[in-house]
């Protein structure tokens, strides 16, 4: 059987998280519950209105660019997209055709073709008996929508590049692009082509994913599918030769299909339209830009604005702070438990354990090993579903949680302690200081003490006295275990095996 090379080409669509819609000073407001109330004729394509660029809008795309290290316009204009639905009022979508915002770039490894302004269109809801509803709080958003080259080849980095995406949109405080509520809207363009061809196979397009397992999903779907068909194609071709194939055989045809959640499948939808069927031509009713004549658009200052992006936070954790990229990825991955940990490190930074404002990366270490593997290996066992929110994350306050790494830096916890803080703190809340004094769960760091219960552990134990003075190593681990057995084990192992040294004259 020949061996196929999928390729994968993404475009995304994201609503932007502007105040007032793109083309009007309708409320963008994706929590509306009560449909059609944020609208106006401009949104409704009523005869006769204007509308009017949304500067924020432009300004968040050019900066998704900047991020990305795209080319950003110097020339841009709005086109009409010419379409007939319910859910576009006016009989177009404007759109960016000839002249996107952003060409070029890259996230995460992907080359991006370009990244451009549209508006969103109305909602459409089918299946709530014999009307179809129409709800256009939706139309007129600011909608961005990029697109990649087609330079992917499995299903696991497109999701991943996805997901990279959506941090990025978050990071910039560009939108929320929650999938599940439709903020973020992934297609994806599949075809396989015999290893080594020169041309891309016929491509079909994925719609309706509305998860980053739903993107993984449907393209190793369509791969297997396309896998299928030209198998049995040469399958037919090398048995009864060329004339039959076209005849039996299934054919990929280039069209866009949807893909069934609870089916796991896809389903051919409609054959894909082209361009040209759109009649795209600027819009009239709209200034052109000359974006390199606007200083606040100019690339340097877009620059200044960035804040620190999910793949420098990943580096950074990783180069400054010595962390694994396991946990880099954790912390980044996710804004909730990334802010969570940030909060943690405010709170060591105001109690001194740092130096000149910065925590040492030890005791970030430290923070990010208790958070990580303790606390949300809890919220993990405990959450239904994988994702950690901050209702969650907030059972421990990250004041709570910084004052217990203080104690374990302070040698006042042990870890195991200090684990079964965590538990208690999350079950029943309270702070680590009173718990551990409560539960008697302080280590003994008083040196006079110790020595007293090492001196007689010592006594007690000739034998492995006489062991350890015959040069055997296991001996001294055996006297200072009898001392944490003597008290309880809560004595610092620490302190207890210097004065068992001390003790035995070594
Ligand atoms: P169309 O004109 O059908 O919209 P484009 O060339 O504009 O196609 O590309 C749309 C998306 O499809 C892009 O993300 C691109 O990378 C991807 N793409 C194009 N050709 C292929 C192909 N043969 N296989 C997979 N993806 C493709
Ligand atoms: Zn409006
Ligand atoms: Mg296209």
């Amino acid at each position: 059987m020949t061996k196929y090379i999928p390729t994968i080409g993404l475009e995304i669509h994201a609503e932007l998280a502007t105040r007032t819609k793109m083309f009007c000073a309708c409320a963008n407001n994706t929590d509306e519950k009560i449909p059609n109330t944020n609208v106006c004729p401009v949104c409704m394509g009523h005869p006769g209105t204007l509308p009017v660029i949304n500067k924020q809008a432009v300004k968040l795309v050019l900066k998704m660019g900047a991020a990305a290290g795209g080319k950003l316009a110097d020339f841009t204009e709005f086109d009409r997209k010419n379409y007939f639905y319910p859910d576009i009022p006016k009989g177009y979508q404007i759109s960016q055709y000839k002249y996107p915002l952003v060409q070029g770039g890259e996230i995460d490894g992907v080359a991006l073709t370009r990244i451009h302004l549209e508006e969103d269109t109305a909602k459409s809801t089918h299946d709530t008996g014999a009307d179809s509803l129409v709800d256009f709080n939706r139309a007129g958003l600011p909608l961005m929508e990029l697109v990649t080259e087609p330079v992917i080849h499995d299903a696991q980095t497109a999701s991943r590049f996805a997901k990279e995406l959506q941090l990025l949109l978050q990071s910039l405080g560009a939108g929320e692009a929650n999938m599940e509520k439709g903020e973020m809207r992934v297609e994806a363009n599949i075809s396989i082509a015999p290893e080594g061809a020169t041309k891309f196979g016929t491509k079909v397009e994925v719609k309706n994913l509305n998860s980053f397992r739903a993107v993984e999903r449907a393209i190793a779907y369509e791969i297997a599918r396309h896998t299928k068909i030209l198998d049995a194609a040469e399958r037919a071709k090398s048995e009864g030769g060329a004339a039959s194939v076209s005849a039996t055989a299934e054919k990929i045809v280039q069209e866009t299909r949807g893909w069934d959640e609870k089916t796991q499948s896809t389903f051919s939808q409609r054959a894909k339209e082209d361009s040209h069927d759109y009649r795209y031509f600027p819009d009239p009713d709209l200034p052109k830009l000359y974006i390199s004549e606007i200083s606040e658009f100019s690339l340097a200052t877009l620059k200044a604005e960035l804040p620190e992006l999910p793949w420098q936070k990943r580096e950074r954790y990783q180069k400054v702070y010595g962390l694994t990229p396991k946990e880099a990825e954790m912390l980044v991955g996710s804004p909730e438990v990334g802010a969570y940990f940030e909060a943690i490190l405010a709170g060591l930074a105001a109690n001194g354990t740092a130096t000149s404002g910065a925590v040492d990366p030890k005791s970030v270490k430290l923070a990010a090993n208790y958070l990580l593997s303790d606390y949300i290996g809890l919220l993990k066992a405990a959450a239904v579903e994988g994702e950690i929110s901050v209702e969650m994350l907030a059972k421990i306050a990250p004041t709570a949680f910084s004052e217990l790494l203080q104690m374990i830096a302070n040698g006042k916890l042990s870890s195991r302690a200090a684990k079964d803080i965590i538990a208690i703190m999350y079950a029943e809340g309270g702070t680590p200081q009173v718990i551990a004094d409560a539960r008697g769960l302080i280590q003994k760091n008083d040196e006079g003490e110790l020595k007293k219960i090492m001196a007689e552990v010592i006594a007690q134990n000739a034998k492995a006295v006489a062991d350890y003075r015959a040069g055997k190593a296991a001996a001294l681990q055996s006297l200072v275990g009898q001392g944490m057995k003597a008290t309880k084990g809560g004595a610092n192992p620490e302190i207890l095996k210097k004065i068992t040294l001390e003790l035995l004259g070594a």
